[in-house]
């Protein structure tokens, strides 16, 4: 089943996310490490905060040290899509939002088993709900 889209204008986005939401979900920004820690021992469901998409499950985040959240299994294969990008010089995967095609994160191959994937995300656009 296809994804409900949530479509807005630039200056309807505005109204509703902060400066920093904006920059990274409609700019492709990045925030500083460490901006947005949740802890690992909450159960519950990490949300977009800009459509409340459900994105991914507490159990599937783990700590890679990098100081952004880090996930190795989305909630869905239907909740984001993924896109290369050349952005920086270098290719690498676009992490996207598959409701409002927001900009969340990158995804890299080194993550933990079973699935070895790093979905590297921003914790400024992530609503955790807890369970
Ligand atoms: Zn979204």
């Amino acid at each position: 089943m296809a994804m409900e889209k949530l479509i807005k204008s630039d200056a309807e986005w505005k109204k509703i996310l902060t400066p920093e939401q904006f920059n990274i979900l409609r700019e492709k920004g990045t925030e500083v490490p460490g901006s947005c820690v949740f802890s690992l021992k909450a159960e519950g469901v990490y949300q977009c905060v800009a459509c409340g998409n459900p994105l991914f499950f507490s159990g599937k985040k783990f700590e890679s040290g990098t100081g952004w959240p880090s996930f190795f299994e989305p909630y869905s294969n239907e909740a984001m899509i993924l896109k290369e990008d050349f952005a920086h010089g270098r290719k690498r995967t676009e992490v996207i939002c598959a409701r409002c095609e927001g900009h969340l994160g990158h995804i890299f191959d080194d993550g933990p088993p079973p699935t070895r994937k790093r979905y590297c995300i921003n914790g400024i656009i992530l609503k955790f709900i807890k369970k």
